[in-house]
């Protein structure tokens, strides 16, 4: 369910601060630490599930929840208008750093295509 040596279960669990934005008994979402537009949050679900890679499925509804979520978190914060963008980085050729699984919900400013 939870993996000890996770950051992101750490943080879920209140172990390590984090500004977190909103919680439920599913998923968490908080401030990256080093945004990267005006807004940045992280949407992570509370089962440590390591990557996209290590989805099975019957994870596809936990997975659905935490990009429901991530909609709404937009919404509220006035994003839906002119658009944000949600991004999982799956393995270290996609930037992964943080191994449990989380979408960034990235809005406040226009975003190229592709992305870099
Ligand atoms: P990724 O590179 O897709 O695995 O994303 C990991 C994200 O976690 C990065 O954007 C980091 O800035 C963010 N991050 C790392 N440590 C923390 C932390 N303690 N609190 C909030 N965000 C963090
Ligand atoms: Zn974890």
């Amino acid at each position: 369910m939870s993996d000890p040596q996770c950051l992101f279960c750490k943080i879920a669990g209140g172990e390590i601060p984090a500004k977190v934005i909103y919680q439920d008994d599913d998923v968490v979402s908080f401030e990256d630490i080093n945004p990267q537009a005006p807004v940045h949050l992280l949407v992570i679900s509370r089962t440590h599930i390591p990557s996209l890679d290590a989805l099975d499925e019957a994870q596809e509804s936990t997975v659905g929840r935490v990009v429901r979520i991530a909609a709404e978190l937009a919404r509220s914060r006035g994003l839906a208008a002119d658009g944000y963008r949600l991004v999982v980085n799956c393995g270290p050729g996609a930037g992964q750093t943080v191994y449990h699984l989380h979408v960034h919900l990235l809005g406040g400013r226009g975003f190229s295509w592709p992305p870099g």
